[in-house]
């Protein structure tokens, strides 16, 4: 469950990528039994461009559940096209403190797969481990933000911080 409103998370807007134009031609024409071949509608050809040329990136390190994250990767894989995970490009991020779901796109279908950086169904994530070793060892989130910050991991904000203390506080 997300509780960060940190300003540098990347909302990812699927339905945008999801937009696909399909125009179906219902003109009656179809229906006229003496129509004959050369009579046909001329065809509109529309080349769609990609939207977006620029791919998404990604830098820095992260906190991931590393057999968990490979275990999704191979998951990747698409019967249709037989796509897998080669055919998928980064097209967005979103974060939660320590935590990430990453947006996967097919460049071949098309088809959208998430993949979190960690098993979001067990009870200790990485936010509240984060929080539990900090108390354990004296410091708050200051020190914290500092440690990852020399890391180049990205943290958790103050406020997500602040709930997950408070958690453990009520325990
Ligand atoms: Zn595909």
């Amino acid at each position: 469950m997300c509780v960060s409103s940190d300003t540098k998370e990347t909302q990812c807007d699927v339905d945008d990528v999801l937009q696909c134009s399909s125009s179906s031609d219902t003109s009656d024409n179809d229906c006229d039994p003496d129509l004959k071949e050369d009579d046909s509608v001329p065809y509109e050809v529309e080349i769609e461009e990609p939207s977006n040329t620029s791919k998404f990136s990604i830098s820095g390190r992260q906190v991931v559940d590393i057999s968990y994250f490979l275990q999704e990767l191979k998951s990747l894989k698409y019967d249709g096209f037989d796509c897998s995970f080669f055919d998928m490009d980064l097209i967005s991020e979103k974060r939660c403190g320590l935590s990430s779901t990453f947006m996967f796109q097919c460049n071949v279908c098309n088809t959208i797969s998430k993949i979190a950086s960690e098993n979001l169904k067990t009870a200790m994530s990485s936010n509240m481990a984060a929080v539990i070793g900090s108390v354990s060892i004296g410091i708050g989130h200051t020190q914290v933000t500092e440690l990852f910050a020399s890391l180049d991991i990205p943290n958790m904000c103050d406020k997500t911080y602040g709930k997950l203390h408070l958690v453990i506080a009520e325990d």
